[in-house]
C-alpha cells in the first residue's frame, strides 16, 4: 500500500510539472479544447504520447512522425518533480502546503525560463498558501527582505523586480532565516553557472525555485 501511495505521489509531481509546462508556454492564450501537439509537424498528440515520463520513453525522445528530438529538459524536469514530491512525503512535510508551493514557483519558473517574466496574475496562485498559513505568516520578514532587495537593486541594479517579489512573499510563509538560505543557495548556484558557463545573465525564478524545493526537503 505504502508503494502505492509513493508512485501516486511521484505521478502527482510529474504530472504537475507536465501540465504546467503546458500551462507557461500558452498563457495567457490558453484554449480548454487545446490538443497537445508535436511543436515541429503540428500533429495531435494521441493520449499515450502525452503521460509524463512515459511517453519520451516509448518514442525514445522523438516524434513517431517528423523525427524531431523532444527536448529533454522536459523528461528532466517532470522526472524532478516527482523526485521532489516524493522526497516531501518521504521526509513527513506537510504535503499539502509543500504541493502548493511546489505548483506555484513551477509556473513561475518555467514562466521565468521561457520569456523571461512572471505575470503579476500568477502571484494570486499564493493566496491558498496564505490562508492556509494564516497562523504562521512572517510579516517583518517580508518586508524586510523587500526592502532591502529594492535597496540593493536601486544601488547596483541588476536584479529583477519578480525575483524581488517572489523572495518577499518566501519570506512571508518561510520567515528570514529560510528566505536568506534560499537566496544564498540561488546565488552560489548562479556563480557555479558563471564561473562553468560563463555567463552572467540569468533567469533567477528558477534557482529560487529550485533551492526553495531542497531547503522545504531538508529544513
Ligand atoms: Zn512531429
Amino acid at each position: 500500500m505504502n508503494y502505492v501511495f509513493h508512485l501516486i505521489i511521484f505521478t502527482l509531481g510529474t504530472s504537475i510539472v507536465s501540465f504546467l509546462t503546458v500551462i507557461a508556454h500558452e498563457y495567457p492564450h490558453i484554449k480548454p479544447t487545446r490538443r497537445s501537439k508535436c511543436d515541429v509537424c503540428q500533429r495531435t498528440l494521441m493520449w499515450f504520447e502525452i503521460i509524463p515520463i512515459w511517453s519520451y520513453l516509448i518514442s525514445k525522445g522523438k516524434c513517431k512522425v517528423c523525427g524531431e528530438a523532444i527536448n529533454k529538459l522536459y523528461l528532466l524536469t517532470e522526472i524532478a518533480g516527482g523526485i521532489f514530491l516524493l522526497a516531501a512525503s518521504l521526509t513527513h512535510q506537510d504535503l499539502i502546503f509543500v504541493t502548493l508551493i511546489f505548483t506555484v514557483l513551477t509556473l513561475l519558473a518555467i514562466s521565468d525560463y521561457i520569456y523571461g517574466y512572471v505575470y503579476l496574475s500568477h502571484y494570486l496562485l499564493f493566496v491558498p498558501i496564505i490562508i492556509i498559513s494564516n497562523q504562521h505568516l512572517y510579516f517583518i520578514p517580508a518586508l524586510l527582505i523587500y526592502t532591502l532587495l529594492n535597496l540593493i537593486n536601486y544601488i547596483y541594479k541588476g536584479i529583477g523586480l519578480g525575483d524581488i517579489e517572489i523572495l518577499s512573499i518566501l519570506a512571508l510563509l518561510l520567515g528570514l532565516d529560510m528566505t536568506l538560505k534560499i537566496i544564498l543557495m540561488a546565488c552560489f548556484l548562479c556563480l557555479h553557472y558563471f564561473i562553468f558557463k560563463k555567463r552572467n545573465e540569468f533567469r533567477f525564478v528558477p534557482y529560487i525555485t529550485f533551492s526553495t524545493f531542497i531547503l522545504l526537503i531538508f529544513r
